[in-house]
C-alpha cells in the first residue's frame, strides 16, 4: 500500500449555486477528519447560476480546491470524465454536488480500497425522495442492460465510487463521445467492491434529469454495450416473414378450395399496417447505430474548457 497515498475529489456542478456551500462544509469536515491529504475538483459544467462565482470564493480561503471550467453545459457523463482527467490523486471518488451522495462514506470507501480493492461503488439501500415511478424504471432499466450486454452493470449504484489511480487511467483510453460512465466504469473491470448506504433527497435545487433524458440515458446504455437489438431486428423480421409466408399459404388453399367470396380488404390493411410498423422499428433501431458511428467518426474532442485552476493538495492540518 502507498505510504501517503493522495485523494482526488472529482464533481460535476451544474446549477448547484443553493447546496454547493453545504455541499463543501460537509465535505471538508469529512477530509478534515482524514489523514490524507486531498485536492477537492468542481467541474463546472457550463451552470448558468452563481456556481462558478461561489466555487472560487471558496477557493479562496480553502486551496484544496481546483476548478475545471468547460466551455459550456455538456452533461454530467462529460463533466465527470473531464473530472478524471485533471484528478492526479493515487485514488480519485466521484460524488455529486447535491449531498444526495453523502460525503460521510468517504473514510469507509477509503478504508476498503486500502484493503487492495481498485474499485469501492456506493450502492443505494434506499432512494428516499424519488418517485415510485423512477425507481420502477430504474429497476426495469438495469434488468434489460444486464440481459442484453456482456458486461455486468451493478444493480443500483450511482456515479458515487472510489476508483484507483490505474481505474482512472484506463478510463482516460476510452474517448468514445456517447458515454454511458456507469458501463464505462464497469467495462474496465478490476478488483471491486460494494459499500451500502442510504440515498436520501436531494438537499437543494432540482434533478436535471426528466424523463426524456432518462429515456435518452437508457438508449446510450444499451446502444453503447450491445448489438443485440440489431438482431433482434433480423430475429423479429425472420418471424414476421415465416408468418406472412404460412399465412400466404394458407389464404392460397382457401382460395382454392372454397373460392374467395370478400375482396380481402381487412386482411390486407392488417397485413400492410403490421410489416410498416416492424420495418420503421426496424429502421429506427439500424439508426440508433448509425447515428452514433456518424458521431464517433467525427473524432470532436470530448469537451473544451474555459479555464482549469489546479487545487494543491493539502491535508487539514496545513490549512488552518
Ligand atoms: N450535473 C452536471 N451536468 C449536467 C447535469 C448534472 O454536471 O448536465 C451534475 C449535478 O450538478 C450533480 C450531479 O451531476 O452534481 C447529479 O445530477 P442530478 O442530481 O441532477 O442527477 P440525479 O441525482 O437526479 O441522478
Ligand atoms: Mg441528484
Amino acid at each position: 500500500m502507498l505510504k501517503n497515498p493522495e485523494l482526488s475529489i472529482v464533481i460535476p456542478v451544474y446549477n448547484e449555486d443553493t447546496i454547493i456551500h453545504t455541499f463543501h462544509q460537509r465535505l471538508s469536515a469529512v477530509l478534515d477528519a482524514l489523514p490524507f491529504s486531498a485536492e477537492i475538483l468542481y467541474v463546472n459544467d457550463g451552470s448558468r447560476d452563481s456556481s462558478l462565482t461561489i466555487i472560487q470564493d471558496l477557493q479562496k480561503k480553502d486551496p484544496r480546491i481546483g476548478v475545471v471550467d468547460l466551455s459550456r453545459n455538456f452533461g454530467k457523463e462529460i463533466a465527470l470524465s473531464a473530472g478524471l482527467d485533471y484528478s492526479q490523486g493515487d485514488a480519485v471518488i466521484v460524488i455529486d454536488a447535491d449531498l444526495q451522495d453523502p460525503p460521510e462514506l468517504i473514510p469507509t470507501l477509503i478504508e476498503r480500497w486500502q484493503q487492495g480493492f481498485d474499485v469501492v461503488c456506493a450502492k443505494r439501500s434506499s432512494r428516499a425522495g424519488e418517485s415510485w415511478f423512477k425507481k420502477f424504471s430504474a429497476h426495469v432499466f438495469y434488468r434489460i442492460l444486464q440481459r442484453l450486454s456482456h458486461i455486468q452493470i451493478p444493480l443500483d449504484t450511482g456515479d458515487f465510487r472510489l476508483i484507483s489511480r490505474r481505474v482512472v487511467d484506463s478510463l482516460k483510453k476510452l474517448r468514445e463521445t456517447h458515454r454511458f460512465m456507469k458501463g464505462l466504469f464497469s467495462w474496465v473491470g478490476f478488483k471491486t467492491t460494494f459499500v451500502t448506504y442510504e440515498r436520501e433527497p436531494r438537499v437543494g435545487g432540482k434533478s436535471k434529469w426528466n424523463y426524456w433524458k432518462l429515456i435518452d440515458l437508457a438508449i446510450e446504455g444499451i446502444t453503447s454495450f450491445s448489438t443485440r437489438p440489431l438482431k433482434f431486428a433480423t430475429y423479429f423480421g425472420f418471424l414476421v416473414a415465416l408468418y406472412a409466408f404460412s399465412y400466404g399459404v394458407l389464404i392460397i388453399y382457401k382460395t382454392l378450395v372454397y373460392g374467395e367470396p370478400v375482396s380481402g380488404y381487412p386482411s390486407l390493411m392488417v397485413v400492410i399496417l403490421f410489416l410498416g410498423g416492424v420495418q420503421l422499428i426496424t429502421l429506427g433501431i439500424v439508426g440508433e447505430y448509425l447515428g452514433r458511428i456518424f458521431v464517433e467518426t467525427k473524432q470532436r474532442p470530448l469537451y473544451l474548457i474555459n479555464t482549469y485552476e489546479p487545487g494543491s493538495f493539502a491535508d487539514s492540518r496545513s490549512i488552518k
